[in-house]
């Protein structure tokens, strides 16, 4: 059987993932906390643990044969030198415009009654330019790592677009969604080459993926 190496994104999708690879007898054998390249309890297959937004990366340049990764990652990215051939329906939350309470903006379309051009802070600008371009608003987009939350509360940005999974962040924080972007959920993505070079270990292990979401 061949060797397969399957990339992790790391936070969320890690711990949610784990509970699931031990059912299947998959779970890594070493430190996930500190090894950035671990086995598996099965011998065909072992991990690497990356950032999130670097997994359709390896995914793509076939350093991994396959990756579990947040479609809004994939949307960000541009999924089409991948197949996605399966919704795992862990980590799941969407991908939301929230603003501050109160504010013109935090009533859903607010950007479009501003005459100035809006700032939005985001983690995923590539999203979020083609969610308002679709709609006829160009907005000034401000790039950022994290803790998005901020930005309208320090004068930054008008909005934000982040993902919101209870809404507790945003409440804790003054802010209220004001529009529903996507629903995301981690998703399978398969190298190309690999689906047809190894196809056999390939359909085995989507095969066994594919009995714990039946089984949910
Ligand atoms: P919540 O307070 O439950 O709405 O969670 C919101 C916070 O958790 C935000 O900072 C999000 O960026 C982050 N978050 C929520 N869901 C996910 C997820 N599936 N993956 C990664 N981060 C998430």
């Amino acid at each position: 059987m061949s060797q397969l190496t399957l990339a992790l994104s790391k936070g969320r999708i890690l711990e949610d993932s784990l509970p699931m690879l031990d059912r299947l007898g998959l779970a890594p054998a070493g430190d996930i906390d500190r090894l950035l390249r671990v086995p598996s309890r099965d011998p065909n297959l072992h991990f690497l643990i990356i950032r999130p937004s670097d997994v359709p990366t390896y995914v793509e340049h076939g350093a991994a044969d396959l990756g579990i990764v947040g479609k809004d990652v994939l949307m960000e990215h541009g999924g089409e030198a991948l197949y996605e051939p399966m919704d795992l329906d862990i980590a799941k939350c969407r991908l939301s415009i929230a603003a501050v309470k109160g504010s013109p903006f935090a009533v859903a379309g607010g950007a479009a009654t501003i005459r100035r051009r809006v700032r939005v802070a985001t983690k995923y600008p590539e999203i979020t330019r083609r969610y308002f371009a679709a709609r006829g608003e160009q907005v000034e987009i401000i790039k950022l790592y994290g803790s998005m939350e901020l930005a309208p509360l320090v004068g930054l940005a008008d909005l934000i677009v982040d993902l919101v999974a209870t809404g507790n962040t945003l409440k804790a924080n003054g802010l209220v969604e004001t529009e529903v972007i996507c629903q995301v959920s981690s998703r399978v993505v398969v190298n190309k080459a690999s689906m047809k070079m190894k196809h056999a270990a390939l359909r085995d292990l989507l095969g066994r993926l594919q009995t714990l979401d039946q089984a949910a």
